[in-house]
Protein backbone atom coordinates (compact mmCIF):
# COMPACT_ATOMS: atom_id res chain seq x y z
CA UNK A 1 0.00 0.00 0.00
CA UNK A 2 1.24 3.32 -1.02
CA UNK A 3 1.44 6.21 1.89
CA UNK A 4 1.68 9.30 1.64
CA UNK A 5 2.17 11.66 4.82
CA UNK A 6 1.16 8.60 7.36
CA UNK A 7 -1.93 8.37 4.92
CA UNK A 8 -2.68 5.56 2.44
CA UNK A 9 -3.66 6.12 -0.67
CA UNK A 10 -7.60 4.77 -0.75
CA UNK A 11 -7.93 6.75 2.86
CA UNK A 12 -6.89 9.64 0.63
CA UNK A 13 -8.75 9.27 -2.19
CA UNK A 14 -11.82 8.68 0.46
CA UNK A 15 -10.95 12.19 1.57
CA UNK A 16 -10.74 13.65 -1.55
CA UNK A 17 -14.25 11.81 -2.67
CA UNK A 18 -15.81 13.43 0.50
CA UNK A 19 -15.10 16.89 0.19
CA UNK A 20 -16.67 16.74 -3.81
CA UNK A 21 -19.67 15.18 -2.12
CA UNK A 22 -20.24 18.28 0.17
CA UNK A 23 -20.14 20.57 -2.71
CA UNK A 24 -23.43 20.08 -4.31
CA UNK A 25 -26.52 22.19 -3.13
CA UNK A 26 -29.29 19.91 -4.66
CA UNK A 27 -28.40 16.93 -6.68
CA UNK A 28 -25.25 14.82 -7.09
CA UNK A 29 -24.76 12.69 -10.70
CA UNK A 30 -22.27 10.39 -10.25
CA UNK A 31 -21.23 8.63 -13.48
CA UNK A 32 -19.11 5.23 -14.02
CA UNK A 33 -18.35 4.08 -16.80
CA UNK A 34 -19.05 0.41 -17.63
CA UNK A 35 -16.49 -0.11 -20.72
CA UNK A 36 -13.86 1.84 -22.05
CA UNK A 37 -13.44 4.12 -25.79
CA UNK A 38 -12.37 0.21 -27.13
CA UNK A 39 -14.40 -1.47 -25.59
CA UNK A 40 -12.85 -3.29 -22.83
CA UNK A 41 -14.62 -3.74 -19.60
CA UNK A 42 -13.19 -1.35 -16.62
CA UNK A 43 -12.56 -1.96 -13.03
CA UNK A 44 -15.06 -1.50 -10.57
CA UNK A 45 -15.36 2.17 -8.69
CA UNK A 46 -14.58 1.87 -4.95
CA UNK A 47 -16.40 5.03 -3.77
CA UNK A 48 -19.26 4.09 -5.70
CA UNK A 49 -19.37 0.53 -4.30
CA UNK A 50 -18.80 2.38 -0.80
CA UNK A 51 -21.32 5.12 -1.24
CA UNK A 52 -24.42 3.17 -2.79
CA UNK A 53 -23.16 0.40 0.38
CA UNK A 54 -24.32 3.42 2.80
CA UNK A 55 -27.91 3.66 1.56
CA UNK A 56 -27.67 -0.49 2.75
CA UNK A 57 -27.27 -2.18 -1.10
CA UNK A 58 -24.72 -4.66 -2.48
CA UNK A 59 -23.71 -2.54 -5.48
CA UNK A 60 -24.47 -0.04 -7.36
CA UNK A 61 -27.48 -1.62 -9.42
CA UNK A 62 -29.39 -2.21 -6.29
CA UNK A 63 -29.71 0.97 -3.62
CA UNK A 64 -32.23 -0.46 -1.84
CA UNK A 65 -35.30 1.42 -1.02
CA UNK A 66 -33.88 4.64 0.88
CA UNK A 67 -33.11 5.81 -2.35
CA UNK A 68 -34.81 7.57 -5.35
CA UNK A 69 -33.26 5.51 -8.32
CA UNK A 70 -33.60 6.76 -12.20
CA UNK A 71 -32.45 4.53 -14.44
CA UNK A 72 -31.53 5.17 -18.25
CA UNK A 73 -30.99 2.96 -21.42
CA UNK A 74 -28.89 3.41 -23.78
CA UNK A 75 -31.47 3.37 -26.88
CA UNK A 76 -32.46 6.74 -25.66
CA UNK A 77 -28.44 7.91 -25.27
CA UNK A 78 -29.56 11.09 -26.73
CA UNK A 79 -31.94 12.53 -24.81
CA UNK A 80 -30.36 11.00 -21.67
CA UNK A 81 -27.15 13.29 -22.19
CA UNK A 82 -29.37 16.49 -23.35
CA UNK A 83 -29.99 19.13 -20.57
CA UNK A 84 -33.76 18.93 -21.23
CA UNK A 85 -33.58 15.27 -21.33
CA UNK A 86 -35.59 15.36 -24.34
CA UNK A 87 -33.84 14.32 -28.28
CA UNK A 88 -33.13 16.72 -30.79
CA UNK A 89 -35.54 17.52 -33.79
CA UNK A 90 -35.09 14.90 -36.96
CA UNK A 91 -34.97 17.21 -39.58
CA UNK A 92 -32.62 14.64 -42.22
CA UNK A 93 -30.68 12.56 -42.59
CA UNK A 94 -27.15 11.62 -45.01
CA UNK A 95 -26.25 8.31 -45.57
CA UNK A 96 -22.45 6.89 -44.47
CA UNK A 97 -20.39 6.28 -47.36
CA UNK A 98 -19.16 2.69 -47.18
CA UNK A 99 -16.46 1.95 -44.64
CA UNK A 100 -12.92 3.00 -46.87
CA UNK A 101 -14.69 4.95 -49.87
CA UNK A 102 -12.73 8.08 -50.41
CA UNK A 103 -13.49 9.82 -53.04
CA UNK A 104 -11.21 10.52 -56.38
CA UNK A 105 -10.01 13.70 -55.31
CA UNK A 106 -8.44 12.38 -52.34
CA UNK A 107 -6.90 9.28 -53.38
CA UNK A 108 -3.60 10.83 -53.84
CA UNK A 109 -3.68 11.03 -50.30
CA UNK A 110 -3.68 7.91 -49.18
CA UNK A 111 -0.27 6.99 -49.65
CA UNK A 112 1.70 10.19 -48.08
CA UNK A 113 5.59 10.50 -47.45
CA UNK A 114 6.85 8.98 -44.17
CA UNK A 115 7.52 10.87 -40.94
CA UNK A 116 10.44 13.22 -41.33
CA UNK A 117 10.31 12.64 -45.52
CA UNK A 118 8.71 15.32 -48.10
CA UNK A 119 7.98 12.98 -50.85
CA UNK A 120 8.03 9.51 -51.71
CA UNK A 121 11.05 7.94 -52.87
CA UNK A 122 11.31 8.33 -56.05
CA UNK A 123 7.47 8.15 -55.99
CA UNK A 124 7.15 4.74 -54.17
CA UNK A 125 5.66 3.98 -50.51
CA UNK A 126 7.82 3.01 -48.00
CA UNK A 127 6.56 -0.21 -46.20
CA UNK A 128 7.11 -2.74 -44.02
CA UNK A 129 6.29 -6.37 -44.08
CA UNK A 130 3.94 -6.36 -41.12
CA UNK A 131 1.86 -3.29 -43.45
CA UNK A 132 2.07 -5.73 -46.42
CA UNK A 133 0.49 -8.48 -44.53
CA UNK A 134 -2.17 -5.51 -42.74
CA UNK A 135 -2.78 -4.38 -46.41
CA UNK A 136 -3.55 -7.93 -47.80
CA UNK A 137 -5.72 -8.57 -44.56
CA UNK A 138 -7.88 -5.83 -45.34
CA UNK A 139 -6.99 -2.66 -47.01
CA UNK A 140 -8.97 -0.46 -44.60
CA UNK A 141 -7.55 -2.07 -41.63
CA UNK A 142 -4.10 -1.09 -42.90
CA UNK A 143 -5.40 2.57 -43.84
CA UNK A 144 -6.84 2.41 -39.77
CA UNK A 145 -3.55 1.28 -38.37
CA UNK A 146 -1.24 2.52 -40.22
CA UNK A 147 -1.83 5.67 -41.65
CA UNK A 148 -4.41 7.24 -39.24
CA UNK A 149 -2.85 5.37 -36.51
CA UNK A 150 -5.86 4.37 -34.63
CA UNK A 151 -3.83 2.35 -31.84
CA UNK A 152 -4.30 2.69 -28.10
CA UNK A 153 -1.47 4.91 -26.84
CA UNK A 154 -1.40 3.73 -22.96
CA UNK A 155 0.96 1.07 -22.01
CA UNK A 156 -0.95 -2.19 -22.53
CA UNK A 157 -0.18 -5.85 -21.35
CA UNK A 158 -1.10 -7.65 -24.84
CA UNK A 159 0.95 -10.15 -26.70
CA UNK A 160 2.57 -7.01 -28.24
CA UNK A 161 4.55 -5.96 -25.35
CA UNK A 162 5.20 -9.39 -24.48
CA UNK A 163 6.05 -10.50 -28.24
CA UNK A 164 8.57 -7.61 -28.19
CA UNK A 165 10.07 -8.63 -25.16
CA UNK A 166 10.80 -11.79 -25.86
CA UNK A 167 12.22 -11.06 -29.27
CA UNK A 168 15.03 -9.03 -27.30
CA UNK A 169 15.64 -11.66 -24.58
CA UNK A 170 15.98 -14.44 -27.31
CA UNK A 171 18.09 -12.17 -29.22
CA UNK A 172 20.50 -11.32 -26.76
CA UNK A 173 21.03 -15.26 -25.69
CA UNK A 174 21.59 -16.35 -29.21
CA UNK A 175 23.99 -13.19 -30.07
CA UNK A 176 25.55 -14.11 -26.66
CA UNK A 177 26.26 -17.78 -27.61
CA UNK A 178 27.51 -17.12 -30.59
CA UNK A 179 30.06 -14.47 -29.50
CA UNK A 180 31.14 -17.26 -26.49
CA UNK A 181 31.55 -19.30 -29.22
CA UNK A 182 33.28 -17.05 -31.73
CA UNK A 183 35.62 -15.64 -29.30
CA UNK A 184 36.64 -19.12 -28.11
CA UNK A 185 37.41 -20.00 -31.95
CA UNK A 186 39.37 -17.26 -33.16
CA UNK A 187 41.24 -17.83 -29.66
CA UNK A 188 42.23 -21.08 -30.84
CA UNK A 189 43.25 -19.99 -33.83
CA UNK A 190 45.48 -17.60 -32.94
CA UNK A 191 43.24 -14.87 -34.78
CA UNK A 192 42.41 -11.30 -34.01
CA UNK A 193 39.12 -11.04 -31.36
CA UNK A 194 37.40 -8.68 -34.00
CA UNK A 195 38.44 -10.80 -36.98
CA UNK A 196 35.02 -11.59 -39.10
CA UNK A 197 33.82 -14.90 -40.23
CA UNK A 198 31.95 -16.12 -42.90
CA UNK A 199 28.28 -16.87 -41.75
CA UNK A 200 29.11 -20.50 -42.79
CA UNK A 201 31.76 -20.83 -40.44
CA UNK A 202 30.75 -23.40 -37.79
CA UNK A 203 30.94 -22.93 -34.31
CA UNK A 204 29.68 -25.58 -32.69
CA UNK A 205 28.82 -23.99 -29.06
CA UNK A 206 26.95 -21.51 -30.98
CA UNK A 207 23.80 -23.67 -30.85
CA UNK A 208 22.20 -25.86 -28.14
CA UNK A 209 22.04 -29.62 -29.51
CA UNK A 210 19.31 -31.73 -28.66
CA UNK A 211 20.51 -33.99 -25.24
CA UNK A 212 23.40 -31.31 -24.62
CA UNK A 213 22.19 -30.90 -21.31
CA UNK A 214 25.02 -28.62 -19.63
CA UNK A 215 24.65 -26.54 -22.71
CA UNK A 216 21.12 -26.07 -22.17
CA UNK A 217 21.68 -24.81 -18.49
CA UNK A 218 24.23 -22.50 -19.90
CA UNK A 219 22.14 -21.35 -23.07
CA UNK A 220 18.83 -20.74 -19.85
CA UNK A 221 21.63 -19.30 -17.52
CA UNK A 222 22.18 -16.21 -19.95
CA UNK A 223 18.26 -16.21 -20.85
CA UNK A 224 17.41 -15.80 -17.09
CA UNK A 225 19.94 -13.17 -16.74
CA UNK A 226 19.06 -11.05 -19.69
CA UNK A 227 15.60 -11.58 -18.82
CA UNK A 228 15.68 -10.07 -15.34
CA UNK A 229 17.77 -7.08 -17.03
CA UNK A 230 15.25 -6.21 -19.31
CA UNK A 231 12.26 -6.19 -16.84
CA UNK A 232 14.60 -3.56 -14.81
CA UNK A 233 14.97 -1.93 -17.99
CA UNK A 234 10.62 -1.60 -19.13
CA UNK A 235 10.37 1.14 -16.16
CA UNK A 236 13.60 3.20 -18.04
CA UNK A 237 12.85 3.15 -21.55
CA UNK A 238 12.21 6.50 -23.15
CA UNK A 239 12.28 5.82 -26.92
CA UNK A 240 9.29 6.06 -28.92
CA UNK A 241 8.68 2.40 -29.27
CA UNK A 242 10.21 0.99 -26.01
CA UNK A 243 7.74 3.00 -24.51
CA UNK A 244 4.81 1.97 -26.74
CA UNK A 245 5.26 -1.70 -26.24
CA UNK A 246 6.87 -1.42 -22.79
CA UNK A 247 5.86 -4.32 -20.40
CA UNK A 248 4.63 -3.03 -16.77
CA UNK A 249 2.81 -5.67 -14.93
CA UNK A 250 -0.14 -3.36 -13.21
CA UNK A 251 -1.31 -6.13 -11.25
CA UNK A 252 -0.55 -9.89 -9.78
CA UNK A 253 -2.13 -11.35 -12.53
CA UNK A 254 -0.25 -9.41 -15.09
CA UNK A 255 2.76 -11.00 -12.92
CA UNK A 256 1.91 -13.95 -13.42
CA UNK A 257 2.40 -13.29 -16.99
CA UNK A 258 5.07 -12.78 -16.89
CA UNK A 259 6.48 -15.79 -14.98
CA UNK A 260 4.77 -17.63 -17.58
CA UNK A 261 6.78 -15.82 -20.46
CA UNK A 262 9.93 -16.24 -18.23
CA UNK A 263 8.97 -20.56 -18.72
CA UNK A 264 7.99 -19.71 -21.93
CA UNK A 265 11.29 -18.25 -22.68
CA UNK A 266 13.63 -21.18 -21.17
CA UNK A 267 11.37 -23.65 -22.86
CA UNK A 268 11.81 -22.37 -26.21
CA UNK A 269 15.42 -23.27 -25.93
CA UNK A 270 14.91 -26.96 -24.81
CA UNK A 271 12.38 -26.78 -28.02
CA UNK A 272 14.71 -25.38 -30.72
CA UNK A 273 17.51 -27.79 -29.50
CA UNK A 274 15.53 -30.48 -31.30
CA UNK A 275 14.97 -27.94 -34.78
CA UNK A 276 17.13 -27.21 -37.28
CA UNK A 277 19.59 -30.02 -37.39
CA UNK A 278 23.08 -28.90 -38.90
CA UNK A 279 22.19 -25.28 -38.94
CA UNK A 280 23.30 -22.39 -36.25
CA UNK A 281 22.49 -18.72 -36.02
CA UNK A 282 24.16 -16.08 -37.01
CA UNK A 283 21.71 -13.23 -38.06
CA UNK A 284 19.57 -11.91 -35.21
CA UNK A 285 17.02 -8.46 -35.33
CA UNK A 286 18.97 -8.08 -39.00
CA UNK A 287 17.64 -4.39 -39.91
CA UNK A 288 17.27 -3.41 -43.03
CA UNK A 289 15.86 -0.29 -45.07
CA UNK A 290 16.87 2.06 -42.96
CA UNK A 291 18.59 5.45 -42.69
CA UNK A 292 18.64 5.91 -46.39
CA UNK A 293 19.14 2.49 -47.62
CA UNK A 294 16.03 1.97 -50.24
CA UNK A 295 15.56 -1.68 -50.31
CA UNK A 296 13.23 -2.78 -53.36
CA UNK A 297 10.59 -4.94 -53.16
CA UNK A 298 7.12 -5.52 -54.65
CA UNK A 299 7.02 -2.36 -56.37
CA UNK A 300 7.73 -0.24 -52.89
CA UNK A 301 10.44 0.05 -50.44
CA UNK A 302 11.19 -2.01 -47.57
CA UNK A 303 12.02 -1.40 -44.25
CA UNK A 304 12.12 -3.94 -41.09
CA UNK A 305 13.67 -6.28 -38.92
CA UNK A 306 14.65 -9.82 -39.82
CA UNK A 307 14.50 -12.01 -36.14
CA UNK A 308 16.76 -14.17 -37.29
CA UNK A 309 18.65 -16.52 -39.65
CA UNK A 310 20.37 -19.82 -39.19
CA UNK A 311 22.85 -21.45 -41.91
CA UNK A 312 24.27 -24.45 -42.52
CA UNK A 313 27.82 -25.35 -43.66
CA UNK A 314 26.70 -24.98 -47.40
CA UNK A 315 25.38 -22.05 -47.28
CA UNK A 316 21.56 -23.03 -47.09
CA UNK A 317 19.47 -20.94 -44.68
CA UNK A 318 16.12 -20.78 -42.44
CA UNK A 319 15.03 -17.06 -41.88
CA UNK A 320 13.42 -17.04 -38.70
CA UNK A 321 10.56 -14.82 -37.55
CA UNK A 322 9.18 -15.31 -33.68
CA UNK A 323 5.64 -15.45 -32.71
CA UNK A 324 4.59 -15.34 -28.95
CA UNK A 325 1.86 -17.40 -29.86
CA UNK A 326 0.71 -20.92 -28.64
CA UNK A 327 0.70 -23.80 -31.40
CA UNK A 328 -3.10 -24.13 -31.26
CA UNK A 329 -3.47 -20.54 -32.40
CA UNK A 330 -1.13 -20.33 -35.43
CA UNK A 331 0.47 -23.81 -37.31
CA UNK A 332 -2.71 -23.96 -39.33
CA UNK A 333 -2.85 -20.56 -40.50
CA UNK A 334 0.87 -19.91 -41.12
CA UNK A 335 1.28 -22.90 -43.87
CA UNK A 336 1.78 -21.98 -47.56
CA UNK A 337 -0.99 -24.50 -48.56
CA UNK A 338 -4.42 -26.77 -47.89
CA UNK A 339 -3.99 -29.44 -45.57
CA UNK A 340 -3.55 -31.33 -48.51
CA UNK A 341 -0.30 -30.39 -49.52
CA UNK A 342 0.15 -28.22 -52.74
CA UNK A 343 -1.57 -29.10 -56.61
CA UNK A 344 0.67 -29.19 -59.45
CA UNK A 345 -1.10 -26.69 -62.00
CA UNK A 346 -3.32 -24.52 -59.76
CA UNK A 347 -3.11 -21.02 -59.53
CA UNK A 348 -0.98 -19.77 -57.41
CA UNK A 349 -2.82 -18.14 -54.25
CA UNK A 350 -1.25 -15.95 -51.87
CA UNK A 351 -0.35 -17.64 -48.47
CA UNK A 352 -2.45 -16.18 -45.85
CA UNK A 353 0.56 -14.81 -43.90
CA UNK A 354 3.51 -13.79 -45.54
CA UNK A 355 5.77 -12.13 -43.60
CA UNK A 356 8.67 -14.33 -43.27
CA UNK A 357 8.60 -15.40 -47.03
CA UNK A 358 8.77 -11.44 -48.11
CA UNK A 359 11.77 -12.11 -45.30
CA UNK A 360 13.24 -14.72 -46.89
CA UNK A 361 13.22 -12.84 -50.30
CA UNK A 362 14.72 -9.84 -49.11
CA UNK A 363 17.64 -12.10 -47.19
CA UNK A 364 18.29 -13.71 -50.33
CA UNK A 365 18.71 -10.64 -52.09
CA UNK A 366 21.17 -9.53 -49.66
CA UNK A 367 23.19 -12.73 -49.66
CA UNK A 368 23.11 -14.02 -52.98
CA UNK A 369 25.51 -17.20 -51.78
CA UNK A 370 22.97 -18.02 -49.14
CA UNK A 371 19.95 -20.57 -50.41
CA UNK A 372 16.80 -20.16 -48.34
CA UNK A 373 15.95 -23.67 -46.78
CA UNK A 374 12.82 -22.01 -45.22
CA UNK A 375 10.61 -19.16 -44.00
CA UNK A 376 9.31 -20.18 -41.12
CA UNK A 377 7.94 -18.76 -37.52
CA UNK A 378 8.74 -19.85 -34.03
CA UNK A 379 6.37 -20.06 -31.09
CA UNK A 380 7.52 -19.21 -28.64
CA UNK A 381 4.48 -19.72 -25.94
CA UNK A 382 3.04 -23.09 -24.06
CA UNK A 383 3.61 -26.24 -25.97
CA UNK A 384 6.03 -24.04 -28.82
CA UNK A 385 5.60 -25.24 -32.62
CA UNK A 386 7.33 -24.29 -36.25
CA UNK A 387 5.44 -23.58 -38.96
CA UNK A 388 5.37 -21.58 -42.22
CA UNK A 389 7.38 -22.53 -45.90
CA UNK A 390 10.11 -24.97 -45.77
CA UNK A 391 11.93 -27.05 -49.06
CA UNK A 392 10.40 -30.41 -48.72
CA UNK A 393 14.03 -32.01 -48.97
CA UNK A 394 15.08 -30.41 -45.94
CA UNK A 395 12.30 -30.45 -44.37
CA UNK A 396 13.77 -33.29 -42.28
CA UNK A 397 16.51 -31.35 -40.83
CA UNK A 398 14.50 -28.11 -40.26
CA UNK A 399 11.87 -29.88 -38.30
CA UNK A 400 14.20 -32.48 -36.69
CA UNK A 401 12.97 -34.03 -33.93
CA UNK A 402 9.60 -31.83 -33.58
CA UNK A 403 8.26 -33.04 -37.17
CA UNK A 404 4.42 -31.99 -37.03
CA UNK A 405 1.17 -34.11 -37.87
CA UNK A 406 1.79 -35.51 -42.02
CA UNK A 407 -0.97 -32.97 -42.94
CA UNK A 408 0.05 -29.90 -41.19
CA UNK A 409 4.28 -30.86 -42.95
CA UNK A 410 2.14 -31.35 -46.31
CA UNK A 411 0.99 -27.86 -46.18
CA UNK A 412 4.52 -26.11 -45.23
CA UNK A 413 6.90 -28.73 -47.56
CA UNK A 414 7.37 -27.13 -50.84
CA UNK A 415 8.68 -29.51 -53.36
CA UNK A 416 11.51 -28.78 -55.32
CA UNK A 417 10.07 -29.79 -58.47
CA UNK A 418 6.32 -27.87 -57.65
CA UNK A 419 6.16 -25.05 -60.72
CA UNK A 420 4.64 -21.06 -59.39
CA UNK A 421 3.76 -19.37 -62.52
CA UNK A 422 3.79 -19.56 -66.08
CA UNK A 423 7.94 -18.96 -66.32
CA UNK A 424 8.13 -22.59 -64.94
CA UNK A 425 10.06 -21.21 -61.63
CA UNK A 426 9.87 -24.42 -59.37
CA UNK A 427 10.67 -25.05 -55.81
CA UNK A 428 11.06 -22.42 -52.95
CA UNK A 429 12.88 -19.38 -54.51
CA UNK A 430 10.25 -19.62 -56.88
CA UNK A 431 7.08 -19.59 -54.20
CA UNK A 432 9.57 -16.12 -52.91
CA UNK A 433 9.13 -14.75 -56.45
CA UNK A 434 5.39 -15.71 -56.76
CA UNK A 435 4.48 -14.23 -53.45
CA UNK A 436 6.26 -10.94 -54.47
CA UNK A 437 4.72 -10.68 -57.66
CA UNK A 438 1.27 -11.18 -56.13
CA UNK A 439 2.04 -8.41 -53.39
CA UNK A 440 3.12 -6.25 -56.29
CA UNK A 441 -0.25 -6.28 -57.81
CA UNK A 442 -1.77 -4.89 -54.05
CA UNK A 443 1.17 -2.38 -53.85
CA UNK A 444 -0.18 -1.01 -57.35
CA UNK A 445 -3.91 -0.89 -55.66
CA UNK A 446 -2.42 1.05 -52.60
CA UNK A 447 -1.00 3.65 -54.35
CA UNK A 448 -3.97 4.15 -56.66
CA UNK A 449 -6.03 5.00 -52.84
CA UNK A 450 -7.94 1.62 -52.95
CA UNK A 451 -8.73 1.22 -48.82
CA UNK A 452 -12.34 0.05 -49.08
CA UNK A 453 -12.75 -2.75 -46.34
CA UNK A 454 -12.31 -5.67 -47.72
CA UNK A 455 -11.39 -8.87 -45.12
CA UNK A 456 -9.41 -11.96 -46.70
CA UNK A 457 -11.47 -13.59 -43.56
CA UNK A 458 -13.36 -13.43 -40.38
CA UNK A 459 -9.68 -13.82 -38.55
CA UNK A 460 -8.89 -10.21 -40.26
CA UNK A 461 -11.57 -8.23 -38.14
CA UNK A 462 -10.29 -9.81 -34.84
CA UNK A 463 -8.02 -6.84 -33.24
CA UNK A 464 -9.44 -4.26 -35.66
CA UNK A 465 -9.72 -0.87 -34.49
CA UNK A 466 -12.59 0.40 -36.74
CA UNK A 467 -15.32 -0.33 -34.41
CA UNK A 468 -18.41 0.89 -36.89
CA UNK A 469 -17.60 -0.86 -39.96
CA UNK A 470 -20.04 -2.09 -42.02
CA UNK A 471 -17.89 -5.10 -43.52
CA UNK A 472 -17.11 -6.54 -40.05
CA UNK A 473 -17.19 -9.95 -40.00
CA UNK A 474 -16.23 -11.00 -36.42
CA UNK A 475 -16.14 -9.45 -33.19
S1 LIG B 1 -13.68 -4.53 -39.23
FE1 LIG B 1 -12.95 -6.05 -40.69
S2 LIG B 1 -13.73 -5.32 -42.66
FE2 LIG B 1 -13.85 -3.59 -41.25
S3 LIG B 1 -11.93 -2.49 -41.53
FE3 LIG B 1 -11.62 -3.91 -39.86
S4 LIG B 1 -10.76 -5.74 -40.83
FE4 LIG B 1 -11.67 -4.50 -42.43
Amino acid sequence: MVRWGGRDELSLRRLAFASLVRLPRRHLALERSLRDGTLKERWPSVMLTELVSCYGAQDAGDVGTSLEVLTLDESHAEANCSPSGRASRFVGTEALAASGHVSARLQGQVVVPNEGSDRLPHGRPLLSASQLESYLECPYKWFSLRRLGLQESDAGFTSMEMGTFAHRVLEVTHRSLLEEARQRLLASRGLDPLCELPLTERMGASRVREGDDAALRHAQQILLDEFELHLRHQFLSRGRRARSQALVAHDATDEGQIEALRQDLLSTLEYESGLFVGFEPRLFEWGFGRDGELVDYAGCYLQGTVDRVDVDAHGQAVVIDYKHRSPGSFVGEYGVFDKGGPNEGEPFALPRRVQSLIYAQVVRRRYPDLRIAGAVYLGSKGAHALAGAVAANLADRVFGSRAPAASALASMCVPEDLSFGQDGRRGLSALLDATEDAIAEKVRELMAGRIEADPVDDAACQYCPVMNCDKRRSS
